[in-house]
């Protein structure tokens, strides 16, 4: 059930709603912004990055996790993502395993709206057996 963002998501909702605007969007203009908690207690955000030649565009998702490495935080302790709309933007297929990746499947996943309601569904709801070896 969707929600209003709780007082304790705030930070997180901010961080990633800041970052949307940042998007590199000018072939789908779907501007995602996405913010990680992380082990470390930092916050690390990212936005998509089209190219012309659209295979080669990066989600939200993907380029947080790419600052979270980055910065020498190792695990995902919640993700937020901010849809550029009012329907709640859930991640692509191959973000789920990316974030599977780095994460638990009880790690929430709180996927918002631009107007703050959030609806909160843990990795292992996205995606069940993740891949591993
Ligand atoms: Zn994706």
């Amino acid at each position: 059930m969707p929600q209003d963002t709780q007082s304790s998501l705030q930070p997180l909702f901010e961080a990633a709603l800041k970052v949307q605007a940042y998007a590199h969007a000018p072939y789908s203009t779907f501007k995602v912004g996405a913010a990680i908690k992380a082990d470390d207690g930092n916050l690390y955000v990212g936005c998509n990055v089209e190219n012309v030649s659209y295979p080669l565009g990066q989600c939200a998702e993907a380029s947080a996790i790419g600052a979270m490495i980055s910065q020498g935080a190792k695990r995902i302790e919640q993700v937020m993502i901010v849809s550029p709309n009012s329907k709640p933007c859930p991640p692509c297929g191959g973000c789920r395993q990316k974030l599977r990746e780095f994460a638990s499947p009880q790690t929430p996943v709180h996927l918002a709206t631009r107007d703050g309601k959030v609806e909160t569904l843990t990795l292992g709801e996205l995606l069940p057996k993740a891949f591993d070896m």
